[in-house]
């Protein structure tokens, strides 16, 4: 594991079983396929995809929240380090205090009956980092005050917020156990566009101020823009492409990655529209199409496409791509106006 690498996984797929078929063989959903890829310390990489393609259930395996089918996860911040196949117990409940989750739904994610400070010291009394009542305070404030919380609101719940204040009362509970790695799954989603680049903001001070690593999980490829350094994209569980951030928006080496950023609306109303249409849904994991599973839906698929899988290889120096011709043909047209 490099030195500067904070998490990576090596070939990791999450399965869930199915029952049997109806000619008795057991049937798999592979919510995760086969995904390698190492996120940096105090790097935001950022994971795109449509929904159901697994970018939730990738990030809950690299917490050890959801399971590890086959295999590797490996951590390490400089001072401790894990490896998540078999990690239970106290290694477990230790992992759990450097790498946390934030919510995407700030409205759910809070419990209505407890106050903002409860909220905010439960992970240090569960976790047992505090060990009296006036420590849990004084690491609460000072949590709360680096989220930009107003410390006389620690004594309120949450329905007293606005749902950009509650996300930043879910930022501080993820922030309170000192972790180094943080998931953030979709946490911007749910909230109106001024409040999304208030808190977004945010998470790139904490980025820079306290040197965590994010998972940044979107669907929208406009924000991953605005704070990521590198990308992936994942479709039905597999990563088909991934670069740092500004040369996949400026040249996209596979024709998903084109479609999903020529979907990003231009900022100009008179620009032409170059909106690549998807057609079909996302087939389903538990029956996913043989060779690329993108062929479906491609409208530069091949018969090759039908029976061979492209691997993920390398295009240019730190960008790969899982396409027999990511090479060939040009994906940028479609792609530029919204870069
Ligand atoms: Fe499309 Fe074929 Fe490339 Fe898959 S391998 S993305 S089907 S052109």
């Amino acid at each position: 594991m490099n030195r500067d690498t904070l998490i990576e996984a090596k070939n990791l797929s999450v399965r869930y079983p199915l029952g049997r078929s109806m000619f008795g063989a057991k049937a798999f959903l592979n919510a995760v396929d086969n995904v390698s890829l190492s996120i940096r310390k105090g790097s935001f990489f950022g994971l795109v995809g449509e929904s159901g393609s697994g970018k939730t259930t990738l990030g809950r395996a690299l917490l050890k929240a959801a399971p590890i089918s086959e295999g590797e996860v490996t951590y390490h911040d400089g001072e401790k380090g894990f490896d998540l196949n078999g990690l239970k117990g106290a290694a477990l409940k230790d992992y759990r205090k450097r790498a946390q989750l934030i919510f995407q739904d700030p409205y759910a994610a809070l419990s209505p009956r407890m106050t903002v400070r409860d909220i905010i010291a439960e992970p240090l009394e569960v976790m047992g980092i505090t060990r009296n009542r006036a420590e849990t305070d004084a690491r609460v404030r000072e949590i709360a005050a680096k989220c930009r919380l107003n410390l006389e609101h620690l004594r309120r719940f949450p329905h007293a917020f606005s749902g950009g204040q509650r996300q930043r009362i879910s930022i501080a509970r993820a922030l309170v156990s000192g972790p180094r790695f943080i998931v953030a799954d979709e946490s911007v989603a749910a909230l109106d566009v001024s409040i999304q680049a208030d808190v977004l903001n945010l998470l790139k001070q904490i980025q820079k101020d306290m040197g965590i690593g994010f998972l940044f999980i979107s669907h929208d490829l406009s924000v991953v823009a605005h704070v990521c350094d590198e990308v992936a994209v994942l479709y039905l569980g597999q990563i088909v492409e991934t670069a740092p951030t500004r040369q996949l928006f400026a040249r996209p080496r596979h024709p998903y990655t084109s479609a999903l950023l020529s979907a990003i609306p231009a900022l100009d109303p008179d620009a032409p529209k170059t909106a690549e249409k998807l057609e079909g849904e996302i087939p389903s994991p538990a029956n996913p199409p043989p060779g690329c599973k993108f062929h479906t839906r491609c409208r530069f698929a091949r018969a090759e496409c039908k029976t061979t899988v492209p691997a993920l290889r390398e295009i240019a120096p730190g960008h790969r791509a899982a396409c027999h011709f990511a090479e060939e043909f040009d994906f940028t047209r479609s792609a530029a106006a919204s870069a």
